[in-house]
């Protein structure tokens, strides 16, 4: 009898097994699919690496780096080529280069934002009077967008918040919580009312506590194996460690043992249950030990994504691409959400005489046939850069229901889940249903939930 079971074989399910084999202990990993992994997924096509999922993870969050210095990846590490950093937002149809002095959606530079065509005047003399905004005590949950709304104006909305959130949840500023997602911009407001004077005493915080000027380094990191290496280095490294069952769980219940987990093809009994798969998924596995624990997490929604990957000839594309891509607004958009011009965002991605482009499509294009898909990003590609080439190769990936959105409500629903579950001993919650959605955060949950044991 296994006495750690993780349940999901995503890199919050395997970051739970390697810490739990760190600790001494010998986990079971059910895992559904053949391939582990979850959403983190690396080709070669054609001699371009090419990720169907993530392409990279936040190095200010040292939870995946620390991991991956465990694994003694180190020396495969990769930063975003950020001297090439532009990005384009599509206003009117066209590139535009995001201002500079842009952080995230607040603006920092009075310059490069007068001068910009992205935003019109009224929202230009908006955007200078929110420095002079007070500080807000107690301001109420607000959604990304009311707060956005709030400071910046609603073309702020449209042509920051909105597309630069939709590559990471994929998700729709008017529903996600800032509380959720942008929780340092509401700390801001609430010290300093304007989020830009907050953002600028922030930069000056950090300068100080660099003096002699060191760059924070590259925003993205990656490894040169794409993100796949990271899961299979954990896998590599634990196979005397660890047991696996490609197997579906259904249900989890109390046992005299701890938990019988119940799977298409046996009951299994352990001490301690790792749910480390999506909070859909969970809310079933859990319902048979606490119904009200099963119906918090079942309010966690979750949204679709593809990612549609094209190579060219360099020669065809030559000239059209400059950058690390761009983002395409909801109310200019048609198929596409973003794209990113991978050569230019990493190295060790695509060869010289080859260009990749990785298209991001929201839900709504995850249930239309592959053809449609490549037919109708081209035309957009054709409109907006003027690429009229055929791809050599194009790799779909489709991701049913892997991003959580975190909605009005979500910090509290988590605390109430987190509440709830601490009442069952032995039963583990992670993922990225709760404290974030990226690798550092579902890595950083895996690990806590070990260490609460
Ligand atoms: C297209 C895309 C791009 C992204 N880009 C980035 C990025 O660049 N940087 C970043 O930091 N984050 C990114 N993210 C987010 C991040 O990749 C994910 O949040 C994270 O990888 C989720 O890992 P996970 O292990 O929690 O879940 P998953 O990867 O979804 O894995 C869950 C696993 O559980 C299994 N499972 C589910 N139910 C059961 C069951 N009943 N029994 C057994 N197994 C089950 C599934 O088969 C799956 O393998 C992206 C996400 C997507 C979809």
């Amino acid at each position: 009898m296994p006495s750690h079971v993780v349940i999901g074989g995503g890199i919050t399910g395997l970051a739970a097994c390697w810490y739990l084999a760190k600790a001494g202990h010998r986990p079971l990993l059910i895992e559904k699919e053949k391939r582990l992994g979850g959403v983190i997924r690396t080709d070669q096509v054609e001699g371009c690496l090419v990720e169907g999922g993530p392409d990279s993870f936040l190095a200010a969050k040292p939870a995946a780096m620390d991991l991956i210095r465990e694994l003694g990846l180190e020396s495969d590490v990769i930063g975003s080529n950020d001297h090439q950093r532009v990005t384009c937002i599509v206003k009117d149809g066209k590139l535009v280069p995001m201002p500079d002095g842009l952080m995230m959606m607040v603006p920092t530079q009075i310059l490069p934002m007068v001068k910009s065509p992205l935003f019109s005047w009224g929202t230009k003399i908006k955007m200078g009077l929110e420095y002079f905004r007070g500080p807000v005590a107690n301001p109420p949950e607000r959604t990304v967008a009311q707060l956005v709304r709030e400071h910046y104006g609603q073309e702020a909305v449209d042509y920051l918040a909105e597309p630069l959130l939709a590559g990471v949840y994929g998700g729709d500023p008017e529903e996600l919580s800032a509380d959720a997602v942008l929780e340092m911009f509401v700390s801001m407001e609430k010290k300093y009312g304007s989020l830009t004077k907050g953002t600028l005493a922030m930069r000056a915080e950090r300068a100080r506590q660099s003096p002699n000027g060191a760059a924070a380094g590259p925003l993205f990191r990656t490894l040169k194996g794409g993100m796949e290496q990271l899961t299979q280095a954990i896998l590599c490294q634990l196979p005397d460690k660890m047991d696996r069952s490609q197997d579906e769980a259904l249900a989890i219940r109390k046992s005299n043992f701890g938990y019988e987990i119940e799977t298409r093809r046996e009951k299994i009994y352990a001490g301690n249950v790792f749910v480390c798969c999506p909070a859909t998924a969970a809310s079933t596995l859990v319902r048979p030990i606490d119904e009200k624990l099963a119906e918090l997490l079942s309010g966690v929604r979750y949204n679709s994504s593809v990612t549609l990957a094209l190579g060219f000839d360099q020669a065809d594309v030559e000239g059209k691409i400059t950058g690390f891509g761009f983002l395409v607004p909801k109310v200019e958009r048609k198929r596409m959400a973003a794209c990113t011009y991978v050569k230019t965002k990493f190295d060790h991605r695509v060869p010289p005489a080859k260009a990749v482009l990785r298209c991001f499509l929201g839900k709504t294009a995850v249930e239309i046939p592959e053809a449609d898909l490549i037919r109708d990003v081209l035309a957009e590609l054709k409109d907006l850069i003027g690429l009229t080439a055929l791809p050599v190769f194009t790799r779909v990936s489709r991701w049913h229901g892997a991003m959580a959105q975190y909605g009005l409500g979500h910090r509290a629903r988590v605390a109430e889940i987190r509440q709830l579950a601490a009442a069952h001993q032995g039963l583990h919650l992670a993922g990225n249903a709760y404290d974030g959605i990226g690798i550092p955060d579902c890595i950083r949950g895996a690990k806590a939930a070990v260490a609460a044991l």
